[in-house]
């Protein structure tokens, strides 16, 4: 359901706030008045921000109870308070936060949460059943893909309970500085990649042969789990492969002999402490912040309560509220890795000649966010109210339950990518204007900020959050609505939009290292 058109709404998120978002569709023109007694001193667009109280030149604009910034001038009550009348407020000192200071009580365990998954030999849980195929080196990803499009035409549909063959390529593995400072990252990225518990626990590779990046390297063998009979590398220079038909029948075949094992497997009853759940968000607008990211974060305290993982990450995003994340930091130490990673991300942009003013996108500033304080604010709301109890580097495996912070650039495919290889193994993603993305190895849960993107969008959105601006759900019903959802999906009884229509972006590496 649409708002009422006729009457104005706006949202105050904390009581401190003296600024609130307009929530009618279409925005609101000069002269409306507001049950409160507020009128608008000018037209404001739907999303933005009008000012509820006189702010003085220099005064403090509050959102969320926190200064996202500092008036340029003198702001009338009822006008419009968007980015070219504000200035970014400095970030948090990474030497001066708070530590384990705001720790919410447990609210208590939650029993009898289950899924449908497929369990691994490493004691991981799928909630797909893929079969992957590992490149060392862009040299041979035509050749894989190439081999991949035959094998889903003529071999696939002998193995019915194996849901899809993917290959994970990538640009990396040559022509690279491998031993570089930073290169790390893009290797156990690839990794942990292919030791995605969606992927059944046993890589295949393909390999060029004279690449830097060797399987031994890429997969050493303690990285290995217990291998099968099956061999798992097909090198394209061993001359064995007298011809291009050669290398595609050896990469069939040892694919088939994977898919017999795989096609063996059946879905078991588990509990909801084996979900991975991973949390982004993408083409975010003011909405986000106080629908769609709260009643992720519902969701995501009622899944840490079931005993699962829950993994949020974006540095860019959690940067400027870094001070709120610190002070929810489990021990020390984790308070600590969380400063390591903003400090190392600040450098790496510093290296670029980048500051964190460029991350709101021109989309995000349309859709009312005045700077990147702001998205912050509302980008963390995802994560709930749980204590955090471990921080991931970026590719790194999660080993760990409850809520985790694992490092990685906003962006929305680098980031996915890196989560997958954290061991993801279901996705949750809020957007406001709007994203068709999708990702192969886990399922992606799209979740609207607004009513009339779930509308537009209604075979791409899976859940609309907007209900809640419109104030016909509250928080809580969306929020444990997404963790019901969550559950339904991981047992393969339902599928996400981007997974009916087969959309499925693109791996994309984090690669800090120098290209050579
Ligand atoms: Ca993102």
């Amino acid at each position: 359901m649409s708002s009422d058109p006729i009457r104005p709404l706006y949202i105050r998120v904390h009581p401190s706030d003296n600024v609130a978002i307009i929530v009618n569709e279409g925005g609101l023109s000069a002269g409306t008045r507001f049950d409160s007694g507020l009128v608008l001193a000018e037209a404001i667009p739907e999303a933005h921000k009008v000012a509820l109280t006189d702010i003085p030149q220099g005064g403090s604009v509050i959102r969320y109870g926190v200064v996202i910034g500092h008036a340029e001038q003198h702001i009338v009550r009822g006008s419009w308070v968007h980015e070219g009348i504000l200035t970014l407020p400095q970030a948090p000192d990474l030497d001066r936060l708070p530590i384990g200071t705001a720790l919410s009580e447990p609210l208590g365990p939650l029993e009898g949460f289950t899924f449908e998954g497929f369990v691994n030999d490493d004691g991981s849980v799928g909630t797909k059943n893929i079969l992957g195929i590992t490149t060392t080196v862009q040299c041979v990803a035509a050749t894989v893909d190439f081999a991949v499009k035959r094998i889903k035409a003529e071999i696939l549909p002998k193995y019915p309970n194996v849901d899809d063959v993917i290959a994970i390529t990538h640009t990396y593995g040559c022509g690279v500085a491998i031993n570089a400072p930073g290169s790390e990252i893009p290797i156990r990225t690839l990794r942990n990649l292919s030791l995605n518990p969606n992927l059944g626990g046993a890589p295949l590779v393909v390999s060029l042969g004279c690449e830097k990046l060797q399987p031994t390297q890429l997969l050493p063998n303690n990285s290995l789990p217990i291998l099968s009979t099956v061999p798992y590398i097909v090198r394209l220079q061993d001359e064995e492969h007298q011809s291009f038909g050669d290398m595609v029948s050896a990469i069939m075949e040892m694919t088939e002999k994977r898919l017999i094992q795989l096609n063996a497997r059946s879905r078991t009853t588990r509990p909801a402490s084996d979900l991975i759940v991973g949390l982004q968000c993408g083409g975010s607008d003011a909405f986000s912040g106080v629908t769609a990211n709260p009643a992720v974060g519902y969701a995501a305290d009622l899944l840490v309560r079931a005993g699962a993982t829950v993994m949020f990450s974006e540095v860019t995003e959690v940067r400027d509220a870094i001070h709120l994340l610190t002070a929810r930091a489990a021990t020390e130490p984790v308070a600590r890795d969380l400063i390591r990673e903003m400090a190392w991300y600040d450098a790496y942009l510093q290296r670029g000649g980048v500051d964190r003013s460029a991350n709101p996108t021109p989309g995000n500033k349309h859709g009312g966010l005045a700077n990147i304080v702001e998205k912050a604010l509302g980008s963390i709301a995802k994560a709930g109210t749980s204590p955090i109890s471990a921080v991931y580097g970026p590719g790194e495996r999660v080993k760990t339950k409850g809520l985790v912070f694992a490092a990685t650039p906003a962006s929305d495919f680098v980031c996915g990518t890196l989560q997958l290889a954290a061991s993801m193994n279901m996705h949750v993603f809020t957007t406001g204007r709007g994203t068709p993305y999708g990702l192969a190895m886990a399922p992606v849960i799209k979740v609207s900020s607004r009513t009339a993107l779930a509308e537009r969008w209604s075979d791409l959105i899976d859940i609309d959050a907007g209900t809640i601006a419109s104030g016909n759900e509250t928080i809580e019903q969306v929020g444990e609505a997404i963790f019901r959802f969550i559950l339904e999906v991981a047992s393969g009884r339902t599928q996400t939009c981007a997974d009916r229509w087969g959309l499925h972006n693109e791996f994309a590496l984090f690669n800090p290292a120098p290209i050579t």
